[in-house]
């Protein structure tokens, strides 16, 4: 069985488009592909940040208070770290450092991420497939008028206060997309491909990154929908930088910014219903716009706009 949905995403807003998808869909039906662009080493520990939200989600153990890690987590180790004067600057929960602990064995072992993934997320319980983009690593990095950061001294040590002059992924031109993903991507029965409302530049950047995903998309949109929802709703992100890095790189601070970066590479962008005024304009950059509610935060929200963009995928498949 194939796949008919490709879903790429990043983390909280990826996590809320993938938990819609997975109570639309049965597992055969939806692959769903993480970005790896934020991954690194912290005390010698494999963190795979996005890959962790999007699971502990589809678990039902995720934390949405917080936005990330583990719902009524503890935090013992961190504490004790600083303590001790070790690195803290970054903080593991207790339970998601045992997360990273098992990671790590399994890396060390000689396991592929993609493998690793794959028994973490049959250990709590998923039954839909969930992948690294790539089993090579990626490094986003964030060039500023002095320096060159690398994404969490960016993201999380220095909160996404430095004005970015542009974007970079480090080890993306030579990756490849792992075998599942591509499979999915050149089998007639996929019916389409969605990018979900995460950050353009520091979630899906890092996967259009790999060539052969930018190839295949710009390939696919000829004869399958490919379907993007805008993570910006009345110009503004509903959490972190995506709204600011819009304008520091140079684009207008609205869904049509959004419709911008991906110009040329999806059929349709989905808007808020409250953006309806920027249809127009978004429709001259050569794609589809699809006006709908798009926050959502809850669970029957997340699931209310799935089965939507499924009926819109059938629709165009009918029409
Ligand atoms: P990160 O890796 O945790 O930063 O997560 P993502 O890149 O997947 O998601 C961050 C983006 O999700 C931000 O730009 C938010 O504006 C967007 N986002 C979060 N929640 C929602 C939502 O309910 N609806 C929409 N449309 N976007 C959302
Ligand atoms: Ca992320």
């Amino acid at each position: 069985m194939f796949p008919r949905i490709v879903l790429f995403c990043g983390g909280v807003g990826g996590a809320r488009m993938a938990n819609g998808f997975a109570a639309a869909m049965a597992p055969q039906d939806l692959q769903i592909a993480v970005n790896v662009g934020d991954d690194f080493v912290f005390c010698g520990l494999n963190v795979s940040p996005d890959l962790d939200t999007v699971m502990y989600t589809l678990a039902g153990l995720n934390d949405t208070q917080r936005g990330w890690g583990f719902r009524d987590e503890t935090w013992i180790a961190s504490r004790r770290t600083a303590q001790l004067g070790g690195p803290a600057w970054f903080q593991l929960g207790d339970r998601d450092l045992a997360t990273h602990l098992t990671r790590t064995a399994q890396l060390a072992e000689g396991k592929s991420l993609s493998a690793v993934t794959a028994s973490l997320c049959s250990a709590v319980g998923i039954q839909h497939s969930i992948v690294p983009v790539s089993d090579q690593p990626i490094r986003t990095r964030i060039r500023t008028a002095d320096t060159l950061l690398d994404f969490q001294d960016y993201f999380v040590r220095q909160k996404a206060e430095p004005v970015a002059s542009q974007i970079l992924y480090s080890g993306a031109s030579e990756a490849n997309l792992v075998n599942a993903v591509r499979l999915a991507l050149d089998n007639t029965h996929l019916q389409a491909v969605i990018i979900a409302p995460s950050n353009p530049w520091l979630s899906i950047g890092p996967m259009l990154a790999i060539p052969e995903l930018k190839t295949t998309l710009q390939r696919l949109r000829a004869r399958t929908p490919v379907i993007a929802i805008s993570p910006i709703i009345a110009g503004q992100a509903i959490k972190g930088p995506a709204a600011k890095l819009l304008g520091e790189l140079g684009h207008e601070v609205s869904a049509f910014g959004v419709a911008e970066y991906y110009k040329g590479l999806i059929t349709h962008l989905v808007i808020d219903n409250g953006d309806a005024h920027l249809a127009e304009r978004i429709r001259g950059l050569g794609m589809q716009v699809h006006c709908t509610d798009i926050l959502i935060p809850t669970p029957a929200e997340q699931t209310r706009l799935a089965q939507e963009l499924l009926a819109l995928v059938s629709s165009t498949a009918t029409a």
